[in-house]
């Protein structure tokens, strides 16, 4: 009751909460004082919890932030939110986000825009909370909840993690099961948990992983105790700094930042390695060709005829366009008619199949990269949250925002980021971590250093 009431008091101005569900938290959290009545454990038990409104929850609307699934009704309830329940957790409510997970400052949600509970030093002006999980990451960095589900297509839990100040960790592509999470890239979507603190992240990623039969790419490995990685330390761990990461046009600020976690980690016993992954600067352009081509395949489902909303027409086909239509907003229509184009007869040689064969070059560089070092630091962000009022028009710009965190996603290792420091303007900004391959501990171990 005491989130319940947060959200009730502090959400006007955040709109991180689609839908609240007060009712559904209580009866969660009547299951938890009784397991513990009777002697029970979870690591969860009790903890409210947000969650990201791109995961299905029986008999809560589910919406992905999109008109198009109406009052849509998930029977059944996603894989990572089911292990959340039996690990004790309490849903305090389903967290806005930018519609299908595509965007970059949820500034795209059929729900209106979310506010990042942080200021600029002396200024009011609103600020996104970044995307495409800002609900969850602004409702984290309110304190309305004490941690929610996110998840990450190509940085959409790290880059509003780094935003608002908190901890936001994309686990190995495999790690969490994709059942019953609305898809958006099936190659490339990922779960993860946002979290206050590291420690905090280890705990809840524990509940969320694990082996499902269910999604086809979750991957039969045994989830390891993350807590317990927290403390290793970093004594002996080699840190590489690839090269082309220094961006040209990136603030000293968040250079500077870099460098003092450079520091930190040395000072704790870590060794610095330079490492060059020469494919990066092809991680956006292919990304937005793979992101897209699969997502023009997986909103073809949403045709009025078996998911939520429905424009009525005269012919099937006016039917399928008036509902599509009306049903998905801007930036998704862009995304879809872009991925239908790089996929049509003729162009999928020259842009889908090109970019899946660099997509194999960006992975051989962290292959390599990580012959050598354990783990690579660099800024998860090229900026601090930005104002409502200084979102580019063009989105190919909107779309640099993504220039970090993006190869990790490609390559399908695991990522972190955590809060690191603040800018000029009192702003937090993160620092990532990328790991190997089902390699979240050394993240882990590495990321108490920076936070
Ligand atoms: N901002 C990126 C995009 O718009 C990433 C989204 C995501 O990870 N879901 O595609």
């Amino acid at each position: 009751d005491t989130c319940a009431n947060a959200i009730t008091t502090h959400d006007g101005t955040l709109n991180s909460f689609i839908t609240p569900t007060l009712e559904q938290g209580r009866a969660h959290a009547k299951a938890a004082d009784d397991a513990r009545a009777q002697g029970k454990t979870g690591p969860l038990l009790g903890i409210p919890l947000g969650i990201k409104d791109l995961f299905c929850t029986t008999g809560v609307r589910t919406t992905a932030a999109s008109r198009i699934l109406g009052d849509f009704v998930p029977p059944y309830e996603s894989t990572v939110t089911q292990n959340l329940l039996d690990a004790g957790a309490v849903f305090a409510g389903k967290t806005n986000l930018d519609e299908f997970a595509m965007g970059s400052g949820n500034l795209t949600s059929a729900f209106g825009p979310v506010q990042n509970p942080w200021k600029r030093t002396g200024s009011e002006a609103a600020l996104v909370p970044g995307g495409s999980s800002g609900g969850s990451a602004a409702a984290v960095a309110g304190g309305l909840v004490l941690g929610a589900t996110g998840t990450d297509t190509g940085g959409s839990i790290r880059q509003p993690a780094s935003f608002c100040g908190i901890v936001g960790m994309k686990p190995t592509y495999g790690r969490c099961s994709r059942f019953g999470t609305i898809a958006f890239a099936s190659s490339l979507d990922q779960a993860g948990p946002m979290t206050r603190d590291v420690t905090d992240s280890a705990i809840m990623l524990g509940a969320m992983a694990g082996f499902d039969p269910r999604d086809s790419t979750s991957v039969d490995r045994a989830v390891p105790d993350y807590r317990a990685a927290l403390e290793r330390g970093v004594r002996g761990m080699r840190v590489g700094i690839p090269k082309e990461y220094h961006a040209p046009g990136m603030s000293p600020e968040i250079e500077a930042l870099w460098t003092q976690g450079i520091d930190w980690l040395r000072a704790e016993g870590a060794e610095i390695v330079d490492v060059s992954l020469p494919h990066t600067k092809y991680g956006l352009p292919t990304y937005y060709i793979v992101a897209l081509a699969e997502a023009s395949s997986n909103l073809a489902r949403y045709d009025g005829v078996r998911f939520g909303k429905r424009v009525p027409a005269e012919t099937l086909d006016a039917l399928y366009e008036a509902t599509r239509a009306a049903g998905f907003g801007a930036e998704v229509r862009r995304r879809v008619l872009l991925g239908t184009y790089v996929l049509s007869a003729g162009y999928y040689d020259a842009y889908y199949l090109r970019a899946q064969k660099v997509r194999t070059l960006i992975q051989r560089d962290f292959l390599s990269a990580f012959e050598n070092v354990d783990v690579l630091l660099t800024p998860t962000a090229p900026s601090a949250a930005f104002a409502t009022n200084e979102v580019p028009d063009d989105p190919v710009q909107m779309y640099l925002n993504d220039i970090f965190t993006v190869p990790a996603s490609m390559a399908g290792v695991p990522a972190i980021s955590v809060p690191a420091g603040l800018d000029g303007q009192g702003l937090p900004l993160g620092l990532q971590l990328i790991g190997k391959f089902f390699d979240e501990e050394t993240l882990y171990a590495a990321a108490r250093v920076l936070e």
